[in-house]
């Protein structure tokens, strides 16, 4: 991988980074100095075969080829150069890809990085295509113990979910079975959510999830940005989505990403393009 283009956003918390693999595509790994740590947002695929809805790469249906772990423990190598060395560094499978359909390749890549950089934190977001595969891959990294696994939910009802995320699965199994395996191999597991506007928003879809989730997990509501291309907007109703979790009693965390203005916020990113 080589980097062959740098983009800082107007506030420069995020820098993204186009790299270029051997083959001649782009890949796209975003650097967020935020707050107390850094994180490394990077892709371990070029393009996506799963076809979210609220996402570039889901919407193109671009998916070209997996990364294998050399590419993606480069891509990330390259990255440390911009990172504040005075903060822990947060390694986060959250680019493009779903890295449980490249499960052996992100497995080894992390364990090489926490060889390299131990006392770092690991974490990945999946919108778990299969249990199978996340149990696979926190056996193969048994010890790389800083991990953290954050579910791609976005949705209360496995309808409504499947609206967006073509992943047949039910919600309930998907949140017991992740609960479950996380447990299991001593793991964080929290679970995120997009707001999208009058689509998974109202109180009515706040008390489905609440219910759906027990009061000792995180509900993390991540913040939606416009992304080229893709029919759902943000949410206008943040304060009144999570001021009625808290009032069930739910952990709730909100995370509003960095870098709208590159194109590298959440869903934005986009590596699947060949050079000349
Ligand atoms: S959200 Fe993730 S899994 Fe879904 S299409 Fe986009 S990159 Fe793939």
């Amino acid at each position: 991988m080589e980097i062959i283009e740098k983009v800082k956003s107007a506030d420069k918390m995020a820098v993204k980074l186009l790299q270029k693999s051997k083959d001649g595509y782009l890949c796209e790994t975003v650097v967020v100095d935020y707050y107390n740590k850094n994180i490394i947002c990077f892709s371990c695929a070029l393009g996506c075969p799963v076809g979210c809805k609220m996402c570039y790469n889901g919407v193109y249906k671009n998916f070209i080829r997996n990364l294998n772990a050399d590419e993606i423990v480069a891509q990330i190598k390259n990255a440390m150069a911009f990172i504040d060395p005075k903060k822990v560094t947060l390694f986060s499978a959250m680019g493009v890809g779903e890295p449980l359909l490249n499960y052996e390749n992100v497995a080894k890549a992390f364990i090489a990085l926490n060889t390299e950089f131990s006392g770092n934190k690991f974490a990945m977001a999946t919108t778990l295509p299969s249990s199978k595969n996340l149990e696979e891959f926190l056996s193969m990294i048994r010890d790389v113990e800083k991990f953290k696994i954050m579910i791609s939910l976005h949705a209360p009802t496995t309808a409504l979910r499947y609206k967006i995320i073509p992943i047949k699965t039910a919600v309930k199994k998907l949140v017991n079975d992740s609960i479950k395996i996380s447990k299991k191999f001593n793991r964080e597991c929290e679970f995120n959510y997009l707001l999208f506007d009058k689509f998974n928003d109202s109180k009515e879809h706040a008390v489905k999830l609440a219910k759906l989730i027990p009061d000792e997990y995180v509900i993390k509501i991540n913040h939606f940005n416009h992304v080229q291309g893709v029919e759902l907007k943000p949410s206008t109703n943040y304060d009144g989505f999570i001021s009625t979790l808290k009032q069930l009693n739910k952990k709730v965390e909100e995370y509003s990403t960095n870098g709208e203005d590159i194109g590298a916020a959440c869903g934005q990113l986009c590596s699947n393009k060949k050079l000349d």
